[in-house]
């Protein structure tokens, strides 16, 4: 938990969210300004300020990470169309919030590449 960190004071409760998925290790979200029709963030419960610092001790928290999404995502009915996974890293990468996050986009067709 970092102190400062506003998506650690959601997974504690202290601000509030539309929780989606929870277990020992992940916790899934609505976020708050969709960019599609389904729009979750996923996060470890460990706080990582971005993908980078991740090391080896992380590798299955990372790798349970996708697998919890593949469920999310099958569960709001994403996986016979097809759906995207991003990793916003690092300020060319448009990170905003500084706490690893897979956001999950679904519900629509999406084009590539992004702007
Ligand atoms: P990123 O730009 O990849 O760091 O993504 C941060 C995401 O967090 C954005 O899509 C925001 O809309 C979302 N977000 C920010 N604050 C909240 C919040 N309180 N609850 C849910 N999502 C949030
Ligand atoms: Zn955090």
């Amino acid at each position: 938990m970092a102190d400062d960190c506003l998506f650690c004071k959601i997974i504690s409760g202290d601000i509030p969210s539309n929780k989606v998925y929870e277990d020992d290790d992940v916790y899934a979200f609505h976020d708050i300004n969709p960019a599609a029709p389904t729009h979750i963030l996923i996060i470890p419960k460990k706080h990582l300020n971005d993908i980078t610092v991740a090391k080896e001790e992380d590798a299955e928290l990372i790798g349970k990470l996708v697998l919890r999404a593949n469920k999310i995502a099958d569960k709001a009915d994403l996986t016979e169309n097809g759906f995207r996974y991003v990793i916003n890293t690092g300020l060319d990468g448009g990170q905003t919030v500084f706490h690893i996050h897979l956001h999950l986009l679904g519900g629509k067709s999406m084009s590539w590449p992004p702007g």
